[in-house]
């Protein structure tokens, strides 16, 4: 029996992190040819060897998603070696400073703006103009919560993912004529982990009115917040992923699927 993405070619960016490998394993299982794109290339070879179980070709492309033309040039390789690209997860990102905003540092809203922003829009221009010349493509570009409800201190990352969630409607209407489905998801708190861990204590540092000074107890007002009362597993993401690539999801696009407890 032929593994459900048997055939596909699936890019991947941010490849080497905590979301970008855990859902490269899951299209890996569901039969998918991958090219993994990330800036850090130690931790892409890492990537890579945790992968070499799948029967599937699996390249690996050291790329800095905010240059235009490295992207440009590393699709083109991804076609010439692995033929095509069928599938986008373009979820390379940085969560920035944590500060009120009449203090958030300027460079690092820059650098937040340039990675998760544009680095996503070149990613997007470059797989996109491939996939419409050949009539197909499913696109998922990963935004957050925090894209759809501003989270206190940070400007940068806020702006950054509400941006993605609007990139994706528009890129859902340009590309519908080409048989391309562009669909959003929105993580909220993944735990545990850097992640988790990091937001936690900057939040903490933070010191405002919405999160009390200690970490401990940040950690609690956040997953009190929560319906589901707890945080989310890095697991519960790749399978959405997969969803919105397969024909399961074939009359959605511009959606923005929130993985948040609630
Ligand atoms: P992560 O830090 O583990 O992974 C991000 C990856 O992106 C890293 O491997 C990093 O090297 C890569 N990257 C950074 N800048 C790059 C660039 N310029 N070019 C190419 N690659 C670059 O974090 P993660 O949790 O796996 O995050 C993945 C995505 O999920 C991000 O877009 C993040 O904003 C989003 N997200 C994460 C959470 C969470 O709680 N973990 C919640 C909501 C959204």
């Amino acid at each position: 029996v032929p593994l459900p993405f048997s055939g596909k070619v699936a890019v991947v960016t941010g490849a080497a992190g905590n979301i970008g490998l855990a859902t490269a394993t899951r299209l890996a299982r569901q039969g998918a040819d991958l090219a993994l794109l990330d800036v850090d290339a130690a931790k892409l070879e890492q990537a890579r060897a945790t992968l070499l179980e799948h029967e599937v070709r699996i390249n690996i492309y050291t790329c800095d998603v905010t240059d235009s033309e490295q992207v440009r040039q590393t699709v083109e390789t991804v076609v010439a070696e692995l033929g095509q690209i069928d599938f986008l997860f373009n979820n390379a990102g940085y969560q920035g400073a944590f500060a009120p905003v009449q203090d958030y540092p300027e460079a690092d809203f820059a650098r937040v703006m340039q990675i998760n922003v544009v680095g996503a829009f070149h990613v997007l221009r470059h797989v996109s103009t491939h996939m419409v010349a050949r009539k197909f493509g499913r696109i998922v570009n990963t935004a957050s919560m925090a894209g759809v409800q501003g989270p206190p201190n940070m400007a940068a990352y806020g702006a950054s993912k509400f941006a993605i969630i609007g990139l994706t409607e528009v890129a859902a209407k340009d590309l519908a004529p080409y048989n391309i489905r562009v669909n959003a998801i929105s993580p909220a708190f993944m735990g545990p982990g850097f992640m988790w861990d990091r937001q936690v204590e900057l939040q903490a540092k933070a010191g405002s009115q919405y999160f009390s000074t200690n970490p401990k107890e940040v950690a609690q007002q956040m997953i009190g917040s929560i319906p589901m009362r707890r945080y989310g597993n890095i697991n519960e993401i790749p399978g959405v992923v997969a969803f919105l690539f397969s024909d399961d999801s074939s009359y959605m696009t511009g959606v923005n699927l929130p993985i948040s407890g609630g």
